[in-house]
């Protein structure tokens, strides 16, 4: 974990959206939601810059056609016990970062693909397969967890896990 250092991630995630909304197409609309306090995660911050990027470039991509909403929340989660929704996340205290779009969503014959190296429905040139492939490994090296949430209706939601450095008193 040498390269992991406590940082400031609502900081983190508010600047990676500054850079997507200067990326994505303005007929996409940006809502947020931030924290008013700080939240410090053990990260590189380069590397969570990438997870932001690569999960709303591909919600942008999912909207293109016409447009649509992508928010991102960030919020601290209390975890009291092991939660069916959240097996992989222990009892402590969470950074929980949501993306979601109102896309057309993933469906279900796919789902289980999308973290796999190479996995991509676009079309030659413009998706490599690997974004979301390198999330995970971000994600995991993070000691966090990522789940996805989607319908046709909802669009995708992603939600990101990363456990919050205890506070000294
Ligand atoms: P790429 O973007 O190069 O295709 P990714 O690993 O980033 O590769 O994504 C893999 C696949 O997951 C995409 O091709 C797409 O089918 C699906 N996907 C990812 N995010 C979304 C989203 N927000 N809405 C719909 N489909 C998505
Ligand atoms: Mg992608």
């Amino acid at each position: 974990d040498e390269e992991l250092k406590p940082v400031g991630a609502v900081s983190v995630i508010k600047d990676a959206l500054k850079l997507i909304r200067s990326t994505i197409p303005t007929t996409i609309e940006i809502t947020h939601n931030f924290p008013d306090e700080e939240i410090i995660i053990n990260a590189d911050s380069a590397q969570i810059n990438q997870v932001m990027m690569n999960i709303c470039i591909n919600a942008a991509q999912a909207m293109e056609e016409n447009g649509g909403t992508l928010n991102v929340t960030v919020d601290k989660m209390q975890i009291k016990c092991i939660d069916h929704i959240y097996p992989d996340i222990s009892p402590g205290q969470w950074l929980k970062i949501t993306i979601s779009d109102s896309g057309p969503g993933i469906s279900n014959d796919i789902i289980e693909r999308i973290f796999d190296p190479y996995f991509t429905t676009k079309p030659v040139g413009k998706g490599s397969g690997m974004g979301l492939s390198v999330v995970h490994g971000i994600v995991k090296s993070h000691h966090g967890a990522i789940y996805v949430d989607t319908s046709p209706e909802q669009g995708a939601t992603f939600n990101i896990f990363f456990p919050v450095v205890a506070e000294k008193n």
